[in-house]
Protein backbone atom coordinates (compact mmCIF):
# COMPACT_ATOMS: atom_id res chain seq x y z
CA UNK A 1 0.00 0.00 0.00
CA UNK A 2 1.80 2.78 -1.35
CA UNK A 3 -0.50 5.85 0.27
CA UNK A 4 0.22 3.99 3.25
CA UNK A 5 4.17 4.26 3.16
CA UNK A 6 3.77 7.57 2.27
CA UNK A 7 1.28 8.73 4.80
CA UNK A 8 4.03 7.06 7.13
CA UNK A 9 6.49 9.24 5.76
CA UNK A 10 5.05 12.57 5.44
CA UNK A 11 4.50 11.73 9.31
CA UNK A 12 8.41 10.85 9.95
CA UNK A 13 8.69 14.09 8.94
CA UNK A 14 6.38 16.00 10.64
CA UNK A 15 6.59 14.94 13.98
CA UNK A 16 10.46 14.69 14.34
CA UNK A 17 11.54 11.71 13.28
CA UNK A 18 13.28 11.19 10.27
CA UNK A 19 14.42 14.51 7.79
CA UNK A 20 16.31 14.13 4.73
CA UNK A 21 19.82 14.78 4.90
CA UNK A 22 20.71 18.34 4.64
CA UNK A 23 17.27 18.94 3.52
CA UNK A 24 17.95 22.68 2.99
CA UNK A 25 19.99 21.75 -0.06
CA UNK A 26 17.59 19.51 -1.63
CA UNK A 27 18.96 16.41 0.04
CA UNK A 28 21.47 14.15 -0.69
CA UNK A 29 20.38 10.67 -1.74
CA UNK A 30 19.64 7.92 0.30
CA UNK A 31 21.22 9.38 3.84
CA UNK A 32 18.57 10.33 6.06
CA UNK A 33 18.96 12.44 10.01
CA UNK A 34 16.94 11.29 12.52
CA UNK A 35 14.91 14.13 14.43
CA UNK A 36 14.57 14.50 18.01
CA UNK A 37 11.90 11.45 18.45
CA UNK A 38 13.65 9.55 15.97
CA UNK A 39 16.86 9.72 17.27
CA UNK A 40 15.41 8.35 20.60
CA UNK A 41 13.47 5.58 19.54
CA UNK A 42 16.66 4.80 17.43
CA UNK A 43 18.92 4.20 20.67
CA UNK A 44 15.72 2.55 22.63
CA UNK A 45 15.73 0.16 19.40
CA UNK A 46 19.70 0.07 19.76
CA UNK A 47 19.69 -0.83 23.83
CA UNK A 48 16.96 -3.37 23.75
CA UNK A 49 19.08 -5.28 21.33
CA UNK A 50 22.42 -4.71 22.93
CA UNK A 51 20.79 -5.71 26.14
CA UNK A 52 19.00 -8.65 25.10
CA UNK A 53 22.14 -10.24 23.05
CA UNK A 54 25.05 -9.09 26.03
CA UNK A 55 23.10 -8.43 29.36
CA UNK A 56 20.75 -11.82 28.60
CA UNK A 57 23.88 -14.09 27.17
CA UNK A 58 26.34 -14.77 29.76
CA UNK A 59 28.41 -16.24 27.14
CA UNK A 60 28.40 -13.10 24.62
CA UNK A 61 30.08 -9.49 24.88
CA UNK A 62 29.79 -6.53 22.68
CA UNK A 63 32.99 -4.25 21.33
CA UNK A 64 32.79 -1.27 19.20
CA UNK A 65 35.35 -1.62 16.53
CA UNK A 66 36.53 1.37 13.93
CA UNK A 67 35.18 2.38 10.96
CA UNK A 68 37.93 2.67 9.02
CA UNK A 69 40.36 -1.39 8.74
CA UNK A 70 42.93 -1.89 7.20
CA UNK A 71 42.63 -2.73 3.25
CA UNK A 72 43.42 -5.83 3.44
CA UNK A 73 40.88 -6.86 5.59
CA UNK A 74 38.31 -6.11 2.60
CA UNK A 75 40.53 -8.32 0.17
CA UNK A 76 40.23 -11.57 3.05
CA UNK A 77 36.52 -11.19 3.38
CA UNK A 78 36.13 -11.19 -0.53
CA UNK A 79 34.64 -7.59 -0.50
CA UNK A 80 37.44 -6.13 -3.04
CA UNK A 81 36.19 -8.59 -5.54
CA UNK A 82 32.81 -9.71 -4.83
CA UNK A 83 30.50 -7.21 -3.79
CA UNK A 84 29.75 -5.28 -6.50
CA UNK A 85 26.74 -4.13 -8.90
CA UNK A 86 26.42 -3.27 -13.08
CA UNK A 87 27.75 -0.12 -14.64
CA UNK A 88 28.06 1.27 -18.41
CA UNK A 89 30.19 3.20 -20.63
CA UNK A 90 28.96 5.62 -23.22
CA UNK A 91 31.59 5.22 -25.93
CA UNK A 92 31.41 8.52 -27.61
CA UNK A 93 31.75 10.97 -24.23
CA UNK A 94 33.34 8.20 -22.42
CA UNK A 95 31.07 9.00 -19.37
CA UNK A 96 30.37 6.36 -17.26
CA UNK A 97 26.74 5.70 -15.82
CA UNK A 98 25.60 3.75 -13.20
CA UNK A 99 23.27 1.19 -14.75
CA UNK A 100 20.15 2.01 -11.70
CA UNK A 101 20.87 5.97 -12.69
CA UNK A 102 20.73 5.74 -16.04
CA UNK A 103 17.19 3.82 -16.19
CA UNK A 104 15.80 5.65 -13.77
CA UNK A 105 16.42 9.09 -15.18
CA UNK A 106 14.87 7.58 -17.94
CA UNK A 107 11.85 6.09 -16.05
CA UNK A 108 11.03 10.11 -14.60
CA UNK A 109 10.73 11.53 -18.18
CA UNK A 110 8.17 8.92 -18.95
CA UNK A 111 4.39 8.43 -17.73
CA UNK A 112 4.16 7.48 -14.40
CA UNK A 113 2.63 3.99 -14.93
CA UNK A 114 5.48 3.55 -17.72
CA UNK A 115 8.31 4.91 -15.63
CA UNK A 116 7.41 1.88 -13.20
CA UNK A 117 7.04 -0.88 -15.65
CA UNK A 118 10.17 0.20 -16.58
CA UNK A 119 12.08 0.47 -12.93
CA UNK A 120 10.03 -3.12 -12.11
CA UNK A 121 11.87 -4.45 -14.95
CA UNK A 122 14.98 -3.31 -14.60
CA UNK A 123 14.84 -4.34 -10.99
CA UNK A 124 14.19 -7.98 -11.45
CA UNK A 125 17.32 -7.97 -14.34
CA UNK A 126 19.56 -6.52 -11.53
CA UNK A 127 18.56 -8.96 -8.69
CA UNK A 128 19.31 -11.90 -11.62
CA UNK A 129 22.58 -10.52 -12.50
CA UNK A 130 21.63 -10.29 -15.83
CA UNK A 131 23.83 -8.05 -17.73
CA UNK A 132 22.64 -8.72 -21.30
CA UNK A 133 19.38 -8.11 -20.54
CA UNK A 134 19.99 -4.59 -18.62
CA UNK A 135 21.98 -3.57 -22.05
CA UNK A 136 18.78 -4.47 -24.31
CA UNK A 137 16.83 -2.84 -21.88
CA UNK A 138 18.81 0.27 -22.50
CA UNK A 139 18.52 0.03 -26.38
CA UNK A 140 15.23 -1.14 -26.34
CA UNK A 141 13.95 1.96 -24.85
CA UNK A 142 16.62 3.89 -26.17
CA UNK A 143 17.91 5.35 -23.59
CA UNK A 144 20.42 8.26 -23.94
CA UNK A 145 22.73 10.07 -21.62
CA UNK A 146 22.39 13.85 -21.51
CA UNK A 147 25.81 15.36 -22.45
CA UNK A 148 25.65 13.58 -26.21
CA UNK A 149 22.25 12.32 -26.64
CA UNK A 150 24.35 9.44 -28.33
CA UNK A 151 23.30 5.45 -27.94
CA UNK A 152 26.93 3.67 -28.14
CA UNK A 153 27.12 1.95 -25.26
CA UNK A 154 29.61 -0.51 -23.83
CA UNK A 155 28.47 -3.77 -22.18
CA UNK A 156 27.51 -3.61 -18.55
CA UNK A 157 29.75 -4.37 -16.30
CA UNK A 158 30.19 -4.87 -12.15
CA UNK A 159 30.73 -1.85 -9.92
CA UNK A 160 31.58 -2.19 -6.42
CA UNK A 161 29.02 -0.87 -3.62
CA UNK A 162 32.53 -0.21 -1.04
CA UNK A 163 33.05 3.56 -0.59
CA UNK A 164 36.71 4.51 -0.47
CA UNK A 165 38.83 7.09 0.20
CA UNK A 166 42.23 8.14 0.97
CA UNK A 167 44.50 7.63 4.34
CA UNK A 168 46.60 10.49 4.64
CA UNK A 169 47.73 12.96 2.04
CA UNK A 170 49.53 10.77 -0.41
CA UNK A 171 46.92 9.68 -2.75
CA UNK A 172 48.90 6.47 -4.31
CA UNK A 173 47.01 3.16 -4.60
CA UNK A 174 48.68 2.14 -1.38
CA UNK A 175 47.01 4.89 0.80
CA UNK A 176 43.04 3.42 -0.70
CA UNK A 177 40.78 2.33 2.48
CA UNK A 178 37.01 1.65 2.53
CA UNK A 179 34.29 2.51 4.62
CA UNK A 180 33.24 -0.60 6.05
CA UNK A 181 30.34 -1.97 4.01
CA UNK A 182 29.78 -4.33 7.09
CA UNK A 183 30.57 -4.39 10.78
CA UNK A 184 31.07 -8.31 11.04
CA UNK A 185 34.78 -8.17 9.72
CA UNK A 186 35.42 -6.00 12.97
CA UNK A 187 34.55 -8.77 14.88
CA UNK A 188 36.36 -11.29 13.11
CA UNK A 189 40.24 -9.28 13.23
CA UNK A 190 39.24 -8.93 16.76
CA UNK A 191 38.47 -13.07 17.55
CA UNK A 192 41.91 -13.68 19.02
CA UNK A 193 41.96 -10.18 21.35
CA UNK A 194 38.50 -10.98 22.77
CA UNK A 195 38.80 -14.50 23.17
CA UNK A 196 42.25 -14.52 25.04
CA UNK A 197 41.57 -11.15 27.01
CA UNK A 198 37.58 -12.43 27.92
CA UNK A 199 39.03 -15.97 28.48
CA UNK A 200 36.44 -17.00 26.09
CA UNK A 201 35.02 -20.24 26.19
CA UNK A 202 33.30 -21.53 22.61
CA UNK A 203 30.57 -21.63 22.00
CA UNK A 204 30.78 -17.64 23.02
CA UNK A 205 29.57 -14.51 20.68
CA UNK A 206 30.62 -10.87 20.29
CA UNK A 207 28.59 -8.02 19.51
CA UNK A 208 28.66 -4.84 17.60
CA UNK A 209 26.78 -1.90 16.75
CA UNK A 210 28.17 0.40 14.04
CA UNK A 211 27.48 2.57 10.96
CA UNK A 212 28.13 0.88 7.94
CA UNK A 213 28.62 2.24 4.17
CA UNK A 214 26.84 0.77 0.91
CA UNK A 215 27.06 3.00 -2.87
CA UNK A 216 23.60 0.88 -3.04
CA UNK A 217 22.25 0.96 -6.59
CA UNK A 218 18.77 0.97 -6.23
CA UNK A 219 18.20 3.60 -3.68
CA UNK A 220 14.49 4.21 -3.14
CA UNK A 221 12.37 3.05 -0.31
CA UNK A 222 13.03 5.62 2.34
CA UNK A 223 15.13 4.34 4.89
CA UNK A 224 14.62 0.77 3.53
CA UNK A 225 17.84 0.82 1.82
CA UNK A 226 20.08 3.51 2.73
CA UNK A 227 23.94 4.60 1.87
CA UNK A 228 24.87 5.08 5.14
CA UNK A 229 22.78 3.11 7.72
CA UNK A 230 23.56 1.10 10.93
CA UNK A 231 23.84 -2.47 11.70
CA UNK A 232 23.03 -4.66 14.66
CA UNK A 233 25.44 -8.04 13.96
CA UNK A 234 26.91 -10.95 15.93
CA UNK A 235 29.08 -13.32 15.24
CA UNK A 236 28.60 -16.68 17.60
CA UNK A 237 31.79 -18.82 17.39
CA UNK A 238 31.32 -22.46 17.94
CA UNK A 239 32.97 -25.99 16.74
CA UNK A 240 33.14 -27.17 13.31
CA UNK A 241 30.60 -29.58 12.81
CA UNK A 242 27.75 -28.45 15.37
CA UNK A 243 26.82 -25.48 13.08
CA UNK A 244 23.33 -26.76 11.97
CA UNK A 245 21.93 -27.12 15.67
CA UNK A 246 22.85 -23.84 16.54
CA UNK A 247 21.63 -22.01 13.29
CA UNK A 248 18.66 -23.54 14.41
CA UNK A 249 18.91 -22.34 17.70
CA UNK A 250 19.71 -18.44 16.25
CA UNK A 251 17.02 -18.94 14.19
CA UNK A 252 14.83 -19.25 16.39
CA UNK A 253 15.94 -17.06 19.06
CA UNK A 254 16.55 -14.15 16.84
CA UNK A 255 12.24 -14.17 15.81
CA UNK A 256 11.48 -14.71 19.37
CA UNK A 257 13.20 -11.20 19.72
CA UNK A 258 11.17 -9.69 16.95
CA UNK A 259 7.73 -11.53 18.53
CA UNK A 260 9.03 -10.35 22.44
CA UNK A 261 7.83 -6.66 21.27
CA UNK A 262 4.42 -7.24 20.76
CA UNK A 263 4.39 -7.97 16.96
CA UNK A 264 1.98 -10.15 15.57
CA UNK A 265 3.76 -12.93 14.24
CA UNK A 266 1.10 -12.90 11.15
CA UNK A 267 3.65 -10.10 10.33
CA UNK A 268 6.43 -12.43 10.08
CA UNK A 269 7.66 -15.00 7.64
CA UNK A 270 11.15 -16.77 7.34
CA UNK A 271 13.00 -16.23 4.08
CA UNK A 272 15.13 -19.33 2.77
CA UNK A 273 18.48 -18.82 0.46
CA UNK A 274 19.14 -20.38 -2.03
CA UNK A 275 21.35 -18.84 -3.87
CA UNK A 276 24.00 -18.68 -1.17
CA UNK A 277 26.44 -15.55 -0.69
CA UNK A 278 29.90 -16.70 -1.66
CA UNK A 279 31.08 -17.41 2.56
CA UNK A 280 27.78 -19.45 3.33
CA UNK A 281 26.43 -23.11 3.82
CA UNK A 282 23.04 -21.78 4.98
CA UNK A 283 21.25 -18.71 5.35
CA UNK A 284 17.82 -17.15 6.02
CA UNK A 285 16.31 -14.11 5.88
CA UNK A 286 13.68 -12.68 8.46
CA UNK A 287 10.97 -11.03 6.84
CA UNK A 288 8.64 -8.53 8.26
CA UNK A 289 5.20 -7.20 6.13
CA UNK A 290 5.63 -3.55 5.48
CA UNK A 291 3.23 -1.52 3.28
CA UNK A 292 5.32 -2.12 0.51
CA UNK A 293 5.48 -6.07 0.86
CA UNK A 294 7.46 -8.85 2.64
CA UNK A 295 10.66 -7.30 3.08
CA UNK A 296 13.96 -8.33 4.86
CA UNK A 297 14.92 -7.19 8.04
CA UNK A 298 17.19 -9.81 9.65
CA UNK A 299 19.97 -12.47 8.02
CA UNK A 300 21.13 -15.41 10.12
CA UNK A 301 23.98 -16.98 8.17
CA UNK A 302 25.87 -20.01 8.89
CA UNK A 303 29.13 -18.64 7.29
CA UNK A 304 31.64 -21.41 8.48
CA UNK A 305 35.01 -20.77 9.16
CA UNK A 306 35.32 -18.69 5.69
CA UNK A 307 35.93 -15.42 7.42
CA UNK A 308 38.45 -16.36 10.09
CA UNK A 309 39.83 -18.77 7.60
CA UNK A 310 41.16 -16.34 5.19
CA UNK A 311 42.07 -13.93 7.97
CA UNK A 312 44.73 -16.01 9.14
CA UNK A 313 45.76 -17.22 5.29
CA UNK A 314 45.79 -12.84 4.15
CA UNK A 315 47.45 -11.75 7.26
CA UNK A 316 49.67 -14.91 8.03
CA UNK A 317 48.41 -14.73 12.09
CA UNK A 318 47.22 -18.16 13.52
CA UNK A 319 43.83 -17.39 14.09
CA UNK A 320 42.85 -20.80 16.38
CA UNK A 321 40.94 -21.75 19.47
CA UNK A 322 41.99 -24.57 21.56
CA UNK A 323 39.33 -26.97 22.51
CA UNK A 324 40.17 -27.86 26.31
CA UNK A 325 37.23 -30.51 26.05
CA UNK A 326 38.56 -32.31 23.00
CA UNK A 327 41.92 -31.23 22.98
CA UNK A 328 41.75 -30.02 19.70
CA UNK A 329 42.98 -26.72 17.78
CA UNK A 330 40.73 -25.46 15.25
CA UNK A 331 39.12 -22.70 12.89
CA UNK A 332 35.95 -22.04 14.71
CA UNK A 333 32.93 -21.72 12.70
CA UNK A 334 30.31 -19.03 12.76
CA UNK A 335 26.50 -18.35 13.03
CA UNK A 336 26.19 -14.68 12.34
CA UNK A 337 22.56 -12.65 13.51
CA UNK A 338 23.01 -9.43 11.07
CA UNK A 339 20.06 -6.92 11.58
CA UNK A 340 19.81 -3.44 10.38
CA UNK A 341 18.88 -0.78 13.03
CA UNK A 342 17.43 1.76 10.15
CA UNK A 343 15.31 -1.51 9.02
CA UNK A 344 14.16 -2.21 12.46
CA UNK A 345 13.49 1.75 12.63
CA UNK A 346 11.14 1.60 10.12
CA UNK A 347 9.50 -1.83 10.83
CA UNK A 348 8.71 -0.34 14.28
CA UNK A 349 7.25 2.57 12.78
CA UNK A 350 5.21 0.87 10.12
CA UNK A 351 4.07 -1.47 12.85
CA UNK A 352 3.07 1.12 15.12
CA UNK A 353 1.14 3.60 12.92
CA UNK A 354 -2.39 3.81 12.79
CA UNK A 355 -4.78 6.39 11.59
CA UNK A 356 -7.77 5.59 13.91
CA UNK A 357 -11.68 6.77 12.96
CA UNK A 358 -13.19 8.35 16.06
CA UNK A 359 -16.38 9.42 15.06
CA UNK A 360 -19.38 8.66 17.08
CA UNK A 361 -22.90 10.11 17.09
CA UNK A 362 -22.50 11.57 13.54
CA UNK A 363 -19.15 13.61 14.58
CA UNK A 364 -16.52 13.17 12.38
CA UNK A 365 -13.27 12.49 14.79
CA UNK A 366 -10.04 10.62 13.91
CA UNK A 367 -6.27 10.28 15.02
CA UNK A 368 -2.94 9.66 13.87
CA UNK A 369 -1.52 6.99 16.88
CA UNK A 370 1.82 5.12 17.06
CA UNK A 371 1.37 1.71 18.86
CA UNK A 372 5.14 1.64 20.20
CA UNK A 373 5.78 -1.05 22.68
CA UNK A 374 6.48 1.38 25.87
CA UNK A 375 9.79 0.82 26.30
CA UNK A 376 10.82 1.62 22.91
CA UNK A 377 8.88 4.91 22.59
CA UNK A 378 10.77 8.09 22.95
CA UNK A 379 8.46 9.60 25.57
CA UNK A 380 7.42 7.28 28.04
CA UNK A 381 5.79 9.88 29.86
CA UNK A 382 3.84 13.57 29.49
CA UNK A 383 2.92 15.34 32.25
CA UNK A 384 0.50 17.94 32.12
CA UNK A 385 -0.42 20.57 34.91
CA UNK A 386 -4.44 21.44 33.49
CA UNK A 387 -3.67 25.29 33.68
CA UNK A 388 -0.36 27.61 34.15
CA UNK A 389 -1.30 28.87 37.97
CA UNK A 390 -2.62 27.51 40.99
CA UNK A 391 0.46 25.74 41.62
CA UNK A 392 -0.50 23.22 38.99
CA UNK A 393 2.81 23.38 37.19
CA UNK A 394 4.85 23.01 40.65
CA UNK A 395 3.28 20.15 41.35
CA UNK A 396 3.52 18.81 37.56
CA UNK A 397 7.61 19.46 38.20
CA UNK A 398 8.07 17.46 41.20
CA UNK A 399 6.24 14.22 38.86
CA UNK A 400 8.88 15.44 36.22
CA UNK A 401 11.37 15.43 38.77
CA UNK A 402 11.22 12.23 40.55
CA UNK A 403 10.65 10.38 36.88
CA UNK A 404 13.27 11.80 34.75
CA UNK A 405 15.79 9.35 35.82
CA UNK A 406 14.07 6.44 35.41
CA UNK A 407 12.47 6.83 31.63
CA UNK A 408 11.83 9.90 29.23
CA UNK A 409 9.82 12.61 30.30
CA UNK A 410 8.11 15.37 28.89
CA UNK A 411 6.48 18.43 30.43
CA UNK A 412 3.73 20.95 28.42
CA UNK A 413 2.01 23.18 29.83
CA UNK A 414 0.54 25.10 26.50
CA UNK A 415 -3.34 24.28 25.33
CA UNK A 416 -5.89 22.63 25.36
CA UNK A 417 -5.71 19.06 27.14
CA UNK A 418 -6.98 16.87 24.22
CA UNK A 419 -4.77 18.67 22.03
CA UNK A 420 -2.16 18.01 24.35
CA UNK A 421 -2.91 14.02 24.13
CA UNK A 422 -3.42 14.06 20.69
CA UNK A 423 -0.07 15.38 20.11
CA UNK A 424 1.83 12.80 22.30
CA UNK A 425 -0.83 9.96 20.40
CA UNK A 426 1.26 11.47 17.27
CA UNK A 427 5.08 10.39 18.94
CA UNK A 428 3.59 7.27 20.07
CA UNK A 429 3.53 8.30 24.27
CA UNK A 430 2.00 5.47 26.25
CA UNK A 431 1.03 7.43 29.07
CA UNK A 432 -0.07 11.27 29.99
CA UNK A 433 -0.66 12.58 33.36
CA UNK A 434 -2.94 15.41 34.17
CA UNK A 435 -2.26 17.37 37.65
CA UNK A 436 -5.62 19.37 38.25
CA UNK A 437 -7.50 20.85 41.20
CA UNK A 438 -8.15 18.01 42.74
CA UNK A 439 -4.36 16.53 43.33
CA UNK A 440 -3.72 20.01 45.64
CA UNK A 441 -6.49 18.09 47.82
CA UNK A 442 -6.21 14.55 47.54
CA UNK A 443 -2.82 14.11 45.52
CA UNK A 444 -4.49 12.08 42.58
CA UNK A 445 -3.55 12.32 39.39
CA UNK A 446 -5.70 11.57 36.08
CA UNK A 447 -3.59 8.70 33.43
CA UNK A 448 -4.66 8.50 30.33
CA UNK A 449 -4.12 5.19 28.60
CA UNK A 450 -2.42 5.84 24.66
CA UNK A 451 -3.96 2.83 23.32
CA UNK A 452 -7.57 2.71 25.11
CA UNK A 453 -7.90 6.74 25.34
CA UNK A 454 -8.95 5.37 28.82
CA UNK A 455 -8.72 7.50 32.03
CA UNK A 456 -8.86 6.85 35.46
CA UNK A 457 -7.57 8.50 38.87
CA UNK A 458 -4.60 7.56 40.55
CA UNK A 459 -2.16 8.42 43.20
CA UNK A 460 0.36 10.52 42.50
CA UNK A 461 3.10 8.25 43.80
CA UNK A 462 2.20 5.62 42.09
CA UNK A 463 2.67 7.05 38.35
CA UNK A 464 6.44 6.15 38.32
CA UNK A 465 5.44 2.22 38.74
CA UNK A 466 2.59 2.09 36.60
CA UNK A 467 5.27 3.55 33.72
CA UNK A 468 8.07 1.48 35.04
CA UNK A 469 6.34 -1.83 34.93
CA UNK A 470 4.64 -1.41 31.52
CA UNK A 471 8.63 -0.44 30.28
CA UNK A 472 10.01 -3.11 32.14
CA UNK A 473 7.09 -6.19 30.71
P1 LIG B 1 19.55 -6.56 0.76
O1 LIG B 1 19.36 -7.90 0.10
O2 LIG B 1 18.28 -5.91 1.25
O3 LIG B 1 20.45 -5.63 0.03
P2 LIG B 1 21.64 -7.76 2.18
O4 LIG B 1 21.23 -9.20 2.09
O5 LIG B 1 22.71 -7.22 1.36
O6 LIG B 1 20.35 -6.84 2.09
P3 LIG B 1 23.11 -8.04 4.57
O7 LIG B 1 24.39 -7.77 3.92
O8 LIG B 1 22.78 -9.44 5.00
O9 LIG B 1 21.93 -7.45 3.69
O10 LIG B 1 22.95 -7.05 5.79
C1 LIG B 1 22.27 -7.40 6.97
C2 LIG B 1 21.16 -6.43 7.29
O11 LIG B 1 21.62 -5.09 7.18
C3 LIG B 1 19.97 -6.51 6.37
O12 LIG B 1 19.08 -7.52 6.79
C4 LIG B 1 19.35 -5.14 6.50
O13 LIG B 1 18.51 -5.08 7.64
C5 LIG B 1 20.56 -4.25 6.75
N1 LIG B 1 20.93 -3.52 5.52
C6 LIG B 1 21.69 -3.97 4.51
N2 LIG B 1 21.84 -3.04 3.57
C7 LIG B 1 21.16 -1.96 4.00
C8 LIG B 1 20.94 -0.65 3.47
N3 LIG B 1 21.46 -0.27 2.32
N4 LIG B 1 20.19 0.21 4.19
C9 LIG B 1 19.65 -0.15 5.38
N5 LIG B 1 19.83 -1.36 5.92
C10 LIG B 1 20.57 -2.26 5.25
Amino acid sequence: DQNKFQAIISHCKEYGFVFPSSEIYDGLSAVYDYGQNGAQLKKNIRDYWWKSMTQMHENIVGIDAAIFMHPTTWKASGHVDNFSDPMIDNKDSKKRYRVDHLIEGHAETLSKEAGDALIEQMDNLLKENDFAGLKKLIEDNKIKCSVSGTVNWTDVRQFNLMFSTQLGSVTDEASEIYLRPETAQGIFVNFLNVQKTGRMKIPFGIAQVGKAFRNEIVARQFIFRMREFEQMEMQFFIRPGTQKEWYAYWKEERMKWHLSLGTSPEKYRYHDHVKLAHYADAAVDIEYEFPIGFKEVEGIHSRTDFDLKSHQEYSKKKIQYFDTETNQNYIPYVIETSIGLDRMFLLTICNAYEEEDLSKDGKEDSRVVMRFPAKLAPVQLAIFPLTKKDGLPELAKELMDKCKSSFYCFYEEKDAIGRRYRRQDAIGTPFCVTIDHQTKEDNTVTIRYRDSMEQERVPMDKVKEIVLNKINE
